[in-house]
């Protein structure tokens, strides 16, 4: 399964609506500092709610995600990603949008209202899992080379998906 279109609506600093097309394989996005290269994962993440809080997303408040420049505030954000997978295409979505004293966010699939837990179930079923090292941030290189063996070990561990039978072997061990 890959990502094979982005497509960003008024997210961080996207003030307008923005296709990102995707091939299979390798992309690399560059520009200057501050141009939206991180915004583009931190839109990724959102839409996955693949984030334990919104300080992941580099926001104080989820509310902040929203754009606001030039003078302008905008009252919704949209997050829409086309995975490709084997046969299908798979639509996951998510709008946050911002009312007086509240906020409000919805997920969808392929269109249709759904709750988060709907939308992690579908990712685990394509062997994506919330828990796992998907996405490497800015910063993570560096604790990574810096951790003890030990420690790296289990991250090697938990991608390879060995950790779980660790866990079950230590249970059965335990019984
Ligand atoms: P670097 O090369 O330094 O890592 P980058 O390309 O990854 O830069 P980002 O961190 O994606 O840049 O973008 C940061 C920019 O996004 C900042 O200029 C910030 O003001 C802007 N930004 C963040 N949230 C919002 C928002 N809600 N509305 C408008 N702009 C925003
Ligand atoms: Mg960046």
């Amino acid at each position: 399964m890959h990502v094979k279109k982005i497509t960003i609506r008024n997210f961080k600093s996207f003030g307008k609506k923005v296709e990102i097309p995707l091939e299979r394989g390798f992309t690399v996005i560059s520009g200057p500092n501050g141009s939206g290269k991180s915004n583009i994962i931190d839109a990724i993440l959102f839409c996955l709610g693949l984030h334990s809080s919104s300080k992941v997303l580099r926001a104080e408040k989820l509310t902040d995600l929203v754009f606001s420049g030039n003078g302008k505030r905008s009252d919704s954000a949209e997050v829409e990603l086309v995975f490709q997978t084997d046969g299908d295409e798979l639509v996951i979505s998510r709008k946050i949008k911002v009312t007086d004293r509240n906020y409000y966010s919805h997920y969808y699939i392929n269109g249709k209202p759904a709750s988060h837990g709907e939308v992690v179930k579908i990712l685990e079923k394509h062997g994506i899992f919330s828990d796992a090292y998907n996405v490497v941030m800015q910063g993570d290189v560096t604790r990574i080379v810096e951790m003890t063996p030990v420690q790296r070990r289990k991250i090697i561990d938990d991608i390879a998906g060995i950790s779980e039978f660790e866990e079950k072997k230590a249970k059965a061990i335990e019984e």
